[in-house]
């Protein structure tokens, strides 16, 4: 069964064909552990997880490596400004050290809640691959890639030919019409530092030495060093969001081509923006959602997930919390219906099973995947165990936890205050049963009045 990607490198739709047959190997930029990560950033991270799971399903073995940025990651794309991380810790009164291992702790958290695939992952860190980096600019240094100016080591854009191939970026007019640039001993605008020099007492906390002098690695050459060390110089897919195609994955490419003269990444995929209503998703401010604002206000994690899945990983999305209550409620309908199924097994549709594998391998058409999954959960047809079956079987790539669910037990105690409700209504004694209802949801259950009697859920 073919799968078809959209390739950011050649702006078309291929056919997915993994350098080693059965096998995929599969680079995502992860965060930059400063502070929490926004939703926006699970979106891209999602993206990773659910491509995993589509090769998976079409029985691929993956090897998959996600960094976490802890160093080196400035404020700026221009290699200007703060290191995020140091900005960090001074906005903490922590160490760096401390604040990295807080948000990265803080970050396999969400993972978690959001059912990722972890276990076989790997999450290499930039501080624990100085050396690699370091060696991987002494190739480029002999190869005549690297120029040195009063504050760092910078790769020549222009000594690579092929830059900005990403995207297909207009360099040509960006070096023209580039504005005055703050650095002006950058030979190109392009031009991006792969090492930076200490600056003095205080400025940094993180430095190693090298064969430069005192200093840090620049951001990009981590996920270069990085994805070849575990996954070889030439592997099949990187992915990140649709912002790192300008500069971040341009700068990838040229280091990593550059320094072994042969393909870096086959596959470039980009996931969209999450948008918020008015503004942009930023790490600070107003506009700062994370996975648990969502769970404060009610939310389930897998919820966002739903919500995700319904538009296609490139088309942006714009956040509203109306949007995020309709998610909630559909996701709760959507468990609800697939309790009733019951817990006996059935045979897996092997039709309904192609028609989702031609979804999920068309580049990943999670919606068209989803309205299936939908049409089977309302299918007037199909026995209550294949169809609990089937959706069992799509929920291997749509993770919305379906395998986990059980009927939620209601304690005693709940029932008996549901019971003495329904007898404080049937009395009229409208204050008594507000009284009690209350008195349910503080022990965490929440009672719906149908026509069919008193509905009890978990909260
Ligand atoms: P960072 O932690 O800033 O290094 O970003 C982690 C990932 O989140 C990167 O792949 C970014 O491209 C992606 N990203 C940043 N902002 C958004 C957003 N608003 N929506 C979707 N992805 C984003
Ligand atoms: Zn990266």
């Amino acid at each position: 069964m073919e799968i078809f990607l959209h390739n950011t490198l050649t702006d078309k739709k291929e056919t997915f064909k993994p350098l080693v047959p059965g096998h995929v190997s599969m680079y995502n930029c992860g965060p930059t552990v400063y502070n929490f990560a926004h939703i926006g950033n699970l979106r891209s991270f999602i993206l990773a997880d659910t491509l995993r799971r589509m090769f998976e399903y079409n029985g691929l073995k993956v090897k998959q490596v996600m960094n976490i940025t802890d160093v080196g990651h400035l404020v700026t794309d221009a290699d200007e400004g703060e290191d995020k991380m140091e900005k960090g810790a001074k906005r903490e009164g922590k160490s760096v050290k401390e604040i990295a291992q807080f948000y990265t702790d803080a970050f396999f958290d969400d993972l978690k809640k959001l059912n990722f695939l972890t276990s076989e992952t790997t999450y290499p860190k930039a501080t624990d691959h100085i050396p690699e980096q370091i060696e991987l600019i002494k190739k480029l240094e002999a190869k005549g890639f690297t120029y040195q100016t009063s504050d760092g080591v910078y790769f020549d854009t222009a000594k690579f030919p092929q830059y900005g191939k990403l995207g297909n970026i207009d360099i040509k007019g960006l070096r023209e019409g580039a504005r005055i640039d703050v650095n002006t001993e950058k030979r190109n605008p392009t031009d991006f530092a792969l090492w930076k020099f200490f600056q003095g007492e205080g400025k940094h906390e993180q430095e190693w030495e090298s064969p430069w002098g005192k200093g840090y690695p620049g951001w990009h050459i981590e996920c270069s060093a990085m994805s070849m060390k575990y996954l070889g110089e030439t592997f099949d897919v990187h992915t990140g969001g649709i912002d790192h195609i300008p500069v971040h994955h341009n700068n990838e490419i040229a280091q990593s081509e550059g320094a072994t003269s042969k393909p870096y990444a086959h596959y470039w995929l980009h996931g969209a923006f999450v948008n918020i209503e008015g503004g942009k998703m930023a790490k600070s401010g107003e506009n700062f959602l994370r996975l648990q604002t969502l769970i404060d206000n009610g939310v389930e994690p897998l919820a966002y997930r739903l919500w995700l899945l319904g538009a296609h990983y490139s088309t942006p999305m714009n956040y509203s919390d109306d949007a995020m209550t309709g998610a909630e409620n559909s996701y709760q309908k959507l468990k609800h219906k697939f309790l009733e199924l019951g817990t006996t097994e059935g045979e897996v549709d092997e039709d309904l099973q192609q028609t989702f594998l031609n979804a999920i391998n068309d580049d990943l058409d999670t919606p068209k995947a989803l309205a299936l999954f939908y049409q089977v959960l309302n299918d007037a047809e199909l026995s209550n165990e294949d169809k609990r079956s089937t959706l069992l079987d799509f929920d291997r790539v749509l993770e919305l936890n379906l395998s986990s669910l059980t009927k939620v037990e209601i304690p005693q105690k709940i029932q008996n205050l549901v019971e003495e409700r329904e007898i404080a209504r049937s009395k009229d004694n409208f204050n008594l049963a507000d009284g009690l209802r209350s008195e349910i949801s503080e022990l965490g259950f929440r009672v719906e009045d149908t026509p069919d009697g008193p509905k009890i859920s978990k909260k």
